[in-house]
Order: structure tokens, then sequence, then C-alpha cells
């Protein structure tokens, strides 16, 4: 879970691009994510991703109504 800059030792968060302590760049460095928490990922990025489908496909059955309803 835990990574730890090579420089100083300083345990960082996750995703951290820079050391809080020395400034190290520890942007390249190995991140632990489980199997769980990358499954965890996913399955949120697959949710966004229907939201992010029925957003447009809602925006786009709006449009076509309005048109619809407004050539008559
Ligand atoms: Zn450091």
């Amino acid at each position: 879970m835990m990574k730890t800059c090579p420089s100083c030792g300083t345990e960082l968060r996750q995703r951290y691009r820079f050391c809080h302590e020395c400034g190290e760049n520890v942007e390249d460095l190995d991140v632990d994510i489980t199997e769980e928490e990358a499954r965890e990922l996913r399955k949120s990025e697959f949710w966004i991703g229907i939201g992010c489908f029925i957003f447009v496909l809602s925006a786009v059955i709006i449009i076509i109504g309005f048109l619809f309803f407004s050539y008559r």
C-alpha cells in the first residue's frame, strides 16, 4: 500500500509524484495495488462509463423529442 521515498525514506501516499519531505521525484515508483483494489477501481470506472452513457443517451432523446415535436 504505502511506498517510501528512495531518498529520505518518508512514507508517501499513493499517486504522489513528488516526496513532500525532500521533493524527490517518485512518479515511477511501483505502487502496490492489491487485486481487490484494482477490481474496485475497474468497477467504479465501469459505473462512471455507464453514467456518462446514460447522460448522453438521455440528452440525445430529449433533443430528438424536442425536434420531433417542434416540427409538427
Ligand atoms: Zn523524500
